[in-house]
């Protein structure tokens, strides 16, 4: 993850796991793993805060193994 303002590799501040679905038997349920970027440059408007999250789903296995590149900015 690059930060978006001043292009400096932007570090992990966070990282949690995050279960969605498992409300309803309907549902599939998901365990993704988020981490949070946040930039290090003291110079950027952006020092200090989020610029964006990496998604991985843990369960179920992803088919293939790949990462499927799921970032966004913020
Ligand atoms: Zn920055």
């Amino acid at each position: 993850m690059i930060c978006p303002k001043c292009g400096i590799e932007a570090v992990i501040m966070k990282s949690e796991v995050v279960v969605s679905g498992d409300t309803s038997p309907e549902e599939e349920t998901r365990v993704e793993s988020v981490l949070k970027f946040h930039c290090r440059n003291p110079n950027c408007v952006k020092y200090g805060q989020e610029v964006g999250e990496s998604r991985h789903q843990i369960y179920p296995a992803e088919k293939g193994g790949e990462d499927d590149g799921k970032e966004k900015r913020v």
